[in-house]
Protein backbone atom coordinates (compact mmCIF):
# COMPACT_ATOMS: atom_id res chain seq x y z
CA UNK A 1 0.00 0.00 0.00
CA UNK A 2 2.47 2.89 0.91
CA UNK A 3 5.54 1.60 -0.96
CA UNK A 4 8.09 4.79 -0.89
CA UNK A 5 9.99 4.83 -3.79
CA UNK A 6 13.15 6.54 -5.18
CA UNK A 7 13.04 9.80 -6.66
CA UNK A 8 15.04 8.21 -9.35
CA UNK A 9 11.73 5.86 -10.06
CA UNK A 10 8.62 8.24 -8.77
CA UNK A 11 6.14 8.20 -11.08
CA UNK A 12 5.07 11.66 -10.01
CA UNK A 13 8.44 13.13 -10.81
CA UNK A 14 8.33 11.48 -14.30
CA UNK A 15 4.86 12.57 -14.88
CA UNK A 16 5.03 16.40 -13.24
CA UNK A 17 8.95 16.54 -15.52
CA UNK A 18 6.33 15.71 -18.84
CA UNK A 19 3.18 18.03 -17.36
CA UNK A 20 5.54 21.21 -17.63
CA UNK A 21 6.34 20.85 -21.08
CA UNK A 22 2.82 20.93 -22.42
CA UNK A 23 0.95 23.05 -19.23
CA UNK A 24 2.31 26.19 -17.85
CA UNK A 25 3.68 24.91 -14.33
CA UNK A 26 3.02 21.64 -15.32
CA UNK A 27 -1.17 21.96 -13.44
CA UNK A 28 -4.26 23.11 -14.91
CA UNK A 29 -4.76 25.03 -11.44
CA UNK A 30 -2.24 26.87 -9.72
CA UNK A 31 -2.39 25.71 -6.30
CA UNK A 32 -2.16 22.12 -7.00
CA UNK A 33 1.97 22.75 -8.13
CA UNK A 34 3.09 23.02 -4.77
CA UNK A 35 4.71 26.29 -5.41
CA UNK A 36 4.32 27.13 -1.93
CA UNK A 37 5.51 23.75 -0.24
CA UNK A 38 8.13 23.15 -2.76
CA UNK A 39 8.65 19.30 -3.85
CA UNK A 40 6.67 17.59 -6.79
CA UNK A 41 2.94 17.42 -6.38
CA UNK A 42 1.19 14.35 -6.28
CA UNK A 43 -0.79 12.94 -9.50
CA UNK A 44 -3.55 11.16 -8.62
CA UNK A 45 -4.49 7.91 -10.12
CA UNK A 46 -7.51 6.78 -7.95
CA UNK A 47 -10.13 8.01 -5.12
CA UNK A 48 -12.65 6.41 -2.63
CA UNK A 49 -13.89 7.36 0.60
CA UNK A 50 -11.60 9.49 2.60
CA UNK A 51 -8.63 8.60 0.41
CA UNK A 52 -6.84 8.79 -2.39
CA UNK A 53 -3.44 6.90 -4.18
CA UNK A 54 -0.84 9.01 -6.25
CA UNK A 55 0.92 7.42 -9.44
CA UNK A 56 3.20 5.75 -7.28
CA UNK A 57 0.59 3.77 -5.41
CA UNK A 58 1.00 5.40 -2.17
CA UNK A 59 -2.21 5.73 -0.31
CA UNK A 60 -3.29 9.36 1.34
CA UNK A 61 -5.42 10.05 3.97
CA UNK A 62 -7.11 13.61 1.80
CA UNK A 63 -8.36 16.75 4.16
CA UNK A 64 -8.61 18.48 0.38
CA UNK A 65 -11.44 16.35 -1.18
CA UNK A 66 -10.98 18.14 -4.55
CA UNK A 67 -11.18 21.72 -2.62
CA UNK A 68 -14.74 21.06 -0.97
CA UNK A 69 -17.07 18.73 -3.47
CA UNK A 70 -16.30 15.70 -1.81
CA UNK A 71 -18.03 16.10 1.48
CA UNK A 72 -19.62 12.39 1.06
CA UNK A 73 -16.40 10.96 0.33
CA UNK A 74 -14.98 9.88 -3.08
CA UNK A 75 -16.38 7.69 -5.55
CA UNK A 76 -19.68 7.17 -3.14
CA UNK A 77 -21.34 4.35 -4.89
CA UNK A 78 -24.89 6.30 -5.01
CA UNK A 79 -23.16 9.40 -6.94
CA UNK A 80 -21.32 7.23 -9.23
CA UNK A 81 -24.52 4.82 -10.05
CA UNK A 82 -26.12 8.72 -10.65
CA UNK A 83 -23.54 9.80 -13.29
CA UNK A 84 -23.34 6.73 -15.12
CA UNK A 85 -27.00 6.52 -15.44
CA UNK A 86 -27.15 10.02 -16.72
CA UNK A 87 -24.32 9.55 -18.96
CA UNK A 88 -25.88 6.80 -20.79
CA UNK A 89 -28.56 8.96 -21.34
CA UNK A 90 -26.40 11.17 -22.78
CA UNK A 91 -23.93 13.76 -22.24
CA UNK A 92 -24.54 17.12 -22.79
CA UNK A 93 -27.89 18.78 -24.99
CA UNK A 94 -28.43 22.38 -24.66
CA UNK A 95 -31.59 22.30 -24.42
CA UNK A 96 -33.52 22.42 -20.86
CA UNK A 97 -33.85 18.83 -18.86
CA UNK A 98 -35.99 18.25 -15.76
CA UNK A 99 -32.59 17.10 -13.82
CA UNK A 100 -32.05 21.39 -13.70
CA UNK A 101 -35.66 22.09 -12.47
CA UNK A 102 -35.11 19.67 -9.68
CA UNK A 103 -31.89 20.69 -8.34
CA UNK A 104 -32.91 24.46 -9.00
CA UNK A 105 -35.94 23.53 -6.82
CA UNK A 106 -33.75 21.43 -4.27
CA UNK A 107 -31.72 24.38 -4.23
CA UNK A 108 -34.46 27.05 -3.71
CA UNK A 109 -36.14 24.55 -0.45
CA UNK A 110 -32.65 24.37 0.94
CA UNK A 111 -31.00 27.77 0.77
CA UNK A 112 -32.86 30.43 2.84
CA UNK A 113 -32.59 33.41 0.48
CA UNK A 114 -33.30 32.24 -2.99
CA UNK A 115 -36.06 31.94 -4.79
CA UNK A 116 -34.47 31.81 -8.21
CA UNK A 117 -31.46 30.20 -8.76
CA UNK A 118 -28.95 30.03 -12.20
CA UNK A 119 -26.94 26.78 -12.46
CA UNK A 120 -23.88 27.54 -13.97
CA UNK A 121 -20.57 25.23 -14.33
CA UNK A 122 -17.76 26.84 -12.20
CA UNK A 123 -17.75 29.51 -8.91
CA UNK A 124 -15.91 31.73 -11.27
CA UNK A 125 -19.01 31.89 -13.07
CA UNK A 126 -21.04 32.33 -10.48
CA UNK A 127 -19.68 34.91 -8.67
CA UNK A 128 -18.89 36.77 -11.97
CA UNK A 129 -22.42 36.71 -12.24
CA UNK A 130 -23.65 37.80 -9.75
CA UNK A 131 -21.61 40.62 -9.54
CA UNK A 132 -23.05 41.75 -13.24
CA UNK A 133 -26.18 41.25 -11.94
CA UNK A 134 -25.47 43.26 -8.66
CA UNK A 135 -24.36 46.16 -11.28
CA UNK A 136 -26.87 45.94 -13.58
CA UNK A 137 -30.10 45.51 -11.03
CA UNK A 138 -28.30 49.07 -8.65
CA UNK A 139 -26.82 50.73 -11.71
CA UNK A 140 -24.33 51.18 -9.71
CA UNK A 141 -20.38 50.42 -10.76
CA UNK A 142 -18.32 50.00 -7.47
CA UNK A 143 -17.80 46.85 -5.29
CA UNK A 144 -16.64 46.47 -2.12
CA UNK A 145 -14.52 42.91 -1.45
CA UNK A 146 -12.16 41.58 1.50
CA UNK A 147 -8.45 41.48 1.80
CA UNK A 148 -7.94 37.59 1.40
CA UNK A 149 -10.93 36.83 0.39
CA UNK A 150 -10.82 34.46 -2.91
CA UNK A 151 -13.84 34.30 -5.33
CA UNK A 152 -12.75 33.38 -8.65
CA UNK A 153 -10.47 34.86 -11.41
CA UNK A 154 -13.09 36.66 -12.83
CA UNK A 155 -10.83 40.25 -13.24
CA UNK A 156 -12.80 43.01 -11.36
CA UNK A 157 -12.12 40.13 -8.35
CA UNK A 158 -8.53 39.54 -8.96
CA UNK A 159 -7.41 42.13 -6.12
CA UNK A 160 -5.78 41.21 -2.93
CA UNK A 161 -7.72 37.62 -3.17
CA UNK A 162 -6.76 34.80 -1.44
CA UNK A 163 -5.11 31.48 -2.04
CA UNK A 164 -3.28 30.86 -5.15
CA UNK A 165 -2.52 34.16 -5.37
CA UNK A 166 -1.33 34.70 -1.81
CA UNK A 167 0.94 31.56 -2.45
CA UNK A 168 2.39 33.67 -5.58
CA UNK A 169 2.39 36.55 -3.62
CA UNK A 170 0.85 38.53 -6.33
CA UNK A 171 -2.28 40.10 -5.28
CA UNK A 172 -3.39 41.72 -8.64
CA UNK A 173 -2.48 39.25 -11.81
CA UNK A 174 -1.04 40.81 -14.50
CA UNK A 175 -3.48 41.28 -17.27
CA UNK A 176 -5.98 43.22 -15.45
CA UNK A 177 -5.70 46.33 -16.63
CA UNK A 178 -6.30 49.02 -13.58
CA UNK A 179 -9.51 50.69 -15.75
CA UNK A 180 -11.25 46.87 -15.02
CA UNK A 181 -10.15 47.08 -11.11
CA UNK A 182 -10.82 50.82 -10.19
CA UNK A 183 -14.35 50.52 -9.17
CA UNK A 184 -12.89 47.17 -6.58
CA UNK A 185 -12.86 48.92 -2.92
CA UNK A 186 -10.92 46.10 -1.22
CA UNK A 187 -11.65 46.62 2.94
CA UNK A 188 -10.07 44.74 5.55
CA UNK A 189 -12.17 41.26 7.04
CA UNK A 190 -13.89 41.86 10.06
CA UNK A 191 -13.35 45.23 10.47
CA UNK A 192 -16.46 47.08 11.24
CA UNK A 193 -15.27 50.75 11.72
CA UNK A 194 -14.05 50.69 7.96
CA UNK A 195 -16.81 49.47 6.72
CA UNK A 196 -19.20 51.59 8.33
CA UNK A 197 -16.32 54.64 6.93
CA UNK A 198 -16.98 53.79 3.70
CA UNK A 199 -20.37 53.23 3.40
CA UNK A 200 -20.49 57.21 4.84
CA UNK A 201 -18.67 58.28 2.48
CA UNK A 202 -19.69 56.78 -0.63
CA UNK A 203 -22.40 54.53 0.38
CA UNK A 204 -25.11 55.53 -2.14
CA UNK A 205 -22.37 54.52 -5.15
CA UNK A 206 -21.80 50.86 -4.32
CA UNK A 207 -23.17 48.23 -6.00
CA UNK A 208 -23.01 45.51 -3.49
CA UNK A 209 -20.91 44.09 -1.57
CA UNK A 210 -19.54 40.08 -1.87
CA UNK A 211 -17.88 38.47 0.87
CA UNK A 212 -17.21 34.53 2.13
CA UNK A 213 -19.07 34.56 5.24
CA UNK A 214 -16.70 31.69 6.33
CA UNK A 215 -13.54 32.26 4.13
CA UNK A 216 -11.36 29.43 3.02
CA UNK A 217 -8.94 31.15 0.92
CA UNK A 218 -6.88 32.59 3.68
CA UNK A 219 -7.34 29.05 5.50
CA UNK A 220 -9.96 29.39 7.65
CA UNK A 221 -11.17 32.26 8.97
CA UNK A 222 -14.67 32.82 10.49
CA UNK A 223 -16.54 35.93 10.24
CA UNK A 224 -17.35 38.09 13.28
CA UNK A 225 -21.41 37.68 13.61
CA UNK A 226 -21.01 41.70 14.03
CA UNK A 227 -19.29 42.18 11.17
CA UNK A 228 -22.12 40.04 9.22
CA UNK A 229 -24.46 41.44 10.72
CA UNK A 230 -22.93 45.20 9.83
CA UNK A 231 -22.55 44.66 6.25
CA UNK A 232 -26.52 43.67 6.23
CA UNK A 233 -27.54 46.56 7.74
CA UNK A 234 -25.16 48.89 6.33
CA UNK A 235 -25.98 47.21 2.47
CA UNK A 236 -30.05 47.66 3.37
CA UNK A 237 -29.36 51.23 4.25
CA UNK A 238 -27.47 52.46 1.18
CA UNK A 239 -29.59 50.50 -1.40
CA UNK A 240 -26.15 48.05 -2.26
CA UNK A 241 -26.66 44.64 -2.79
CA UNK A 242 -25.16 41.75 -0.32
CA UNK A 243 -23.55 39.13 -1.93
CA UNK A 244 -22.56 35.71 0.44
CA UNK A 245 -20.11 33.83 -1.85
CA UNK A 246 -21.03 30.38 -0.37
CA UNK A 247 -19.06 28.24 -3.07
CA UNK A 248 -16.68 26.65 -0.30
CA UNK A 249 -19.05 27.07 3.02
CA UNK A 250 -22.49 26.37 1.09
CA UNK A 251 -23.36 22.98 1.83
CA UNK A 252 -20.23 22.72 4.30
CA UNK A 253 -20.59 24.13 7.30
CA UNK A 254 -24.46 23.38 7.29
CA UNK A 255 -27.37 22.16 5.61
CA UNK A 256 -27.96 26.25 5.22
CA UNK A 257 -24.78 27.25 4.65
CA UNK A 258 -23.23 30.42 6.14
CA UNK A 259 -26.31 32.07 5.65
CA UNK A 260 -28.15 29.68 8.08
CA UNK A 261 -25.87 29.26 10.70
CA UNK A 262 -25.30 33.43 11.44
CA UNK A 263 -28.81 34.14 10.31
CA UNK A 264 -28.32 36.76 7.97
CA UNK A 265 -30.38 36.84 4.64
CA UNK A 266 -28.06 37.60 1.77
CA UNK A 267 -29.65 39.68 -1.46
CA UNK A 268 -27.81 36.98 -3.45
CA UNK A 269 -25.79 33.72 -2.51
CA UNK A 270 -22.96 32.28 -5.30
CA UNK A 271 -22.60 28.51 -4.39
CA UNK A 272 -20.70 25.81 -6.13
CA UNK A 273 -18.46 23.01 -5.07
CA UNK A 274 -20.38 20.77 -3.12
CA UNK A 275 -23.52 21.15 -5.41
CA UNK A 276 -21.36 19.59 -7.52
CA UNK A 277 -20.39 16.88 -6.10
CA UNK A 278 -16.78 16.59 -7.63
CA UNK A 279 -18.47 17.60 -11.24
CA UNK A 280 -19.17 21.27 -12.77
CA UNK A 281 -22.04 23.00 -11.29
CA UNK A 282 -22.26 25.96 -9.52
CA UNK A 283 -25.05 28.42 -9.40
CA UNK A 284 -26.17 31.75 -8.08
CA UNK A 285 -29.64 33.03 -7.11
CA UNK A 286 -31.40 35.40 -4.61
CA UNK A 287 -35.04 36.93 -4.48
CA UNK A 288 -37.13 36.21 -7.53
CA UNK A 289 -37.41 40.06 -7.99
CA UNK A 290 -33.47 40.21 -8.45
CA UNK A 291 -33.36 37.10 -10.68
CA UNK A 292 -35.58 38.53 -12.87
CA UNK A 293 -33.11 40.56 -14.28
CA UNK A 294 -31.32 37.76 -15.92
CA UNK A 295 -31.27 36.87 -19.42
CA UNK A 296 -33.51 36.23 -21.18
CA UNK A 297 -36.28 37.80 -19.26
CA UNK A 298 -34.13 40.92 -18.01
CA UNK A 299 -31.14 43.24 -19.55
CA UNK A 300 -28.74 41.29 -17.42
CA UNK A 301 -26.94 38.78 -19.95
CA UNK A 302 -25.05 35.45 -19.04
CA UNK A 303 -24.64 31.76 -20.60
CA UNK A 304 -23.17 28.47 -20.99
CA UNK A 305 -22.97 25.88 -23.58
CA UNK A 306 -22.73 23.07 -20.74
CA UNK A 307 -24.38 25.04 -17.86
CA UNK A 308 -26.51 22.43 -16.11
CA UNK A 309 -25.04 19.91 -17.83
CA UNK A 310 -27.04 16.77 -17.04
CA UNK A 311 -23.65 14.29 -15.95
CA UNK A 312 -22.95 16.94 -13.48
CA UNK A 313 -26.45 18.13 -12.48
CA UNK A 314 -26.78 14.12 -11.27
CA UNK A 315 -23.75 14.07 -8.95
CA UNK A 316 -25.16 17.19 -7.76
CA UNK A 317 -28.24 15.90 -6.58
CA UNK A 318 -27.09 12.47 -5.76
CA UNK A 319 -24.55 14.22 -3.27
CA UNK A 320 -27.26 16.81 -1.84
CA UNK A 321 -29.48 13.83 -1.15
CA UNK A 322 -26.65 12.12 0.82
CA UNK A 323 -26.33 15.49 2.53
CA UNK A 324 -29.96 15.38 3.72
CA UNK A 325 -29.63 12.22 5.72
CA UNK A 326 -30.70 12.75 8.99
CA UNK A 327 -27.48 14.31 11.61
CA UNK A 328 -25.15 14.11 8.47
CA UNK A 329 -23.83 18.11 9.56
CA UNK A 330 -23.41 17.39 13.08
CA UNK A 331 -21.32 13.86 13.16
CA UNK A 332 -19.59 15.86 9.93
CA UNK A 333 -18.90 18.64 12.58
CA UNK A 334 -18.18 16.22 15.43
CA UNK A 335 -15.16 14.45 13.02
CA UNK A 336 -13.70 17.74 11.72
CA UNK A 337 -13.75 19.28 15.94
CA UNK A 338 -12.21 16.19 16.89
CA UNK A 339 -9.21 16.61 14.02
CA UNK A 340 -8.48 19.92 15.18
CA UNK A 341 -8.65 19.29 19.27
CA UNK A 342 -6.60 16.30 18.31
CA UNK A 343 -3.78 17.95 16.02
CA UNK A 344 -3.69 20.73 18.64
CA UNK A 345 -3.25 18.65 22.00
CA UNK A 346 -0.65 17.04 19.51
CA UNK A 347 1.24 20.00 19.05
CA UNK A 348 0.94 21.02 22.57
CA UNK A 349 2.61 18.18 23.54
CA UNK A 350 5.40 18.73 21.52
CA UNK A 351 5.67 22.40 22.33
CA UNK A 352 4.82 24.16 18.93
CA UNK A 353 2.45 27.14 18.60
CA UNK A 354 -0.07 25.78 16.89
CA UNK A 355 -3.75 26.13 16.75
CA UNK A 356 -6.98 24.67 14.79
CA UNK A 357 -10.20 25.23 14.04
CA UNK A 358 -13.38 24.29 12.43
CA UNK A 359 -16.67 25.14 11.20
CA UNK A 360 -18.77 22.02 10.01
CA UNK A 361 -16.71 20.29 8.07
CA UNK A 362 -14.10 22.87 7.22
CA UNK A 363 -11.27 23.63 9.55
CA UNK A 364 -7.68 25.37 9.53
CA UNK A 365 -4.31 24.71 10.89
CA UNK A 366 -2.42 27.98 12.01
CA UNK A 367 1.67 27.92 13.24
CA UNK A 368 0.50 30.46 15.44
CA UNK A 369 -0.61 31.04 18.89
CA UNK A 370 -4.27 32.33 17.84
CA UNK A 371 -7.04 31.94 15.22
CA UNK A 372 -6.40 34.58 13.02
CA UNK A 373 -9.08 37.29 12.50
CA UNK A 374 -7.89 38.44 9.31
CA UNK A 375 -5.81 38.13 6.15
CA UNK A 376 -2.91 40.01 8.10
CA UNK A 377 -2.98 37.84 11.34
CA UNK A 378 -3.21 35.04 8.92
CA UNK A 379 -0.02 36.02 7.38
CA UNK A 380 1.81 36.41 10.44
CA UNK A 381 1.79 32.18 11.10
CA UNK A 382 4.80 29.96 11.01
CA UNK A 383 4.92 29.63 6.90
CA UNK A 384 8.38 27.90 7.26
CA UNK A 385 7.36 25.16 9.89
CA UNK A 386 3.91 24.63 8.20
CA UNK A 387 6.09 23.65 4.94
CA UNK A 388 8.62 21.37 6.93
CA UNK A 389 4.74 19.94 8.66
CA UNK A 390 3.27 19.25 5.24
CA UNK A 391 6.00 17.55 3.74
CA UNK A 392 6.51 15.48 7.29
CA UNK A 393 2.62 14.56 7.26
CA UNK A 394 2.87 13.67 3.01
CA UNK A 395 5.70 11.49 3.97
CA UNK A 396 2.90 9.96 6.63
CA UNK A 397 0.53 9.55 3.94
CA UNK A 398 -1.78 12.56 5.18
CA UNK A 399 -2.51 14.88 2.04
CA UNK A 400 -2.95 18.96 3.32
CA UNK A 401 -3.76 21.85 1.23
CA UNK A 402 -0.23 22.38 -0.29
CA UNK A 403 0.07 26.15 1.17
CA UNK A 404 -0.82 27.69 4.55
CA UNK A 405 -3.34 29.91 3.15
CA UNK A 406 -5.65 27.11 2.60
CA UNK A 407 -8.67 25.36 4.62
CA UNK A 408 -9.18 22.12 4.70
CA UNK A 409 -12.26 19.75 3.63
CA UNK A 410 -13.40 16.79 6.23
CA UNK A 411 -15.77 14.21 4.58
CA UNK A 412 -18.34 11.68 5.77
CA UNK A 413 -15.88 9.05 4.72
CA UNK A 414 -13.32 10.36 7.82
CA UNK A 415 -14.06 7.75 10.39
CA UNK A 416 -12.64 7.47 13.65
CA UNK A 417 -10.30 5.53 13.06
CA UNK A 418 -9.12 7.52 10.52
CA UNK A 419 -9.23 11.00 12.19
CA UNK A 420 -7.25 9.32 14.71
CA UNK A 421 -4.66 7.70 12.18
CA UNK A 422 -4.17 11.49 11.49
CA UNK A 423 -3.51 12.39 14.86
CA UNK A 424 -1.01 9.80 15.42
CA UNK A 425 0.80 11.15 12.32
CA UNK A 426 0.91 14.15 13.90
CA UNK A 427 2.35 13.56 17.28
CA UNK A 428 4.91 11.76 15.35
CA UNK A 429 5.67 14.50 13.26
CA UNK A 430 5.09 17.71 15.59
CA UNK A 431 8.41 16.43 17.28
CA UNK A 432 10.90 16.84 14.64
CA UNK A 433 9.64 20.29 14.29
CA UNK A 434 10.76 21.90 17.54
N1 LIG B 1 -15.47 31.48 -4.46
C1 LIG B 1 -14.88 30.81 -3.47
C2 LIG B 1 -15.21 31.17 -2.06
C3 LIG B 1 -14.00 29.78 -3.75
O1 LIG B 1 -13.42 29.11 -2.73
C4 LIG B 1 -13.72 29.45 -5.09
C5 LIG B 1 -12.76 28.33 -5.46
N2 LIG B 1 -11.91 27.90 -4.52
C6 LIG B 1 -14.35 30.18 -6.09
C7 LIG B 1 -15.22 31.19 -5.75
C8 LIG B 1 -14.09 29.89 -7.55
O2 LIG B 1 -14.64 28.67 -7.88
P1 LIG B 1 -14.08 27.83 -9.15
O3 LIG B 1 -12.70 27.41 -8.81
O4 LIG B 1 -15.06 26.71 -9.27
O5 LIG B 1 -14.13 28.76 -10.31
Amino acid sequence: MNQPQSPSQSQNDTLFARAQKTTPGGVNSPVRAFRSVGGTPRFITRAEGPYFWDADGKRYIDYIGSWGPAIVGHAHPEVIKAVQDAAARGLSFGAPTEGEVLMAEEICRLVPSIEQVRLVSSGTEATMSALRLARGATGRDKIVKFEGCYHGHADSLLVKAGSGLLTFGNPTSAGVPEDFVKHTLVLNYNDVAQLEETFATMGDEIACVIVEPVAGNMNLIKAKPEFLQALRALCTKHGALLIFDEVMCGFRVGLTGAQGLYGITPDLTALGKVIGGGMPVAAFGGRAELMQNMSPVGPVYQAGTLSGNPVAVAAGMATLKLVQQPGFYEQLSAQTAKLAAGLTAAAKEAGIPFCADSQGGMFGIYFSAEVPNNYAEMMAGDRERFNRFYHAMLDEGVYFAPAAFEAGFVSAAHTDEVIEATIEAARRVFVTLA
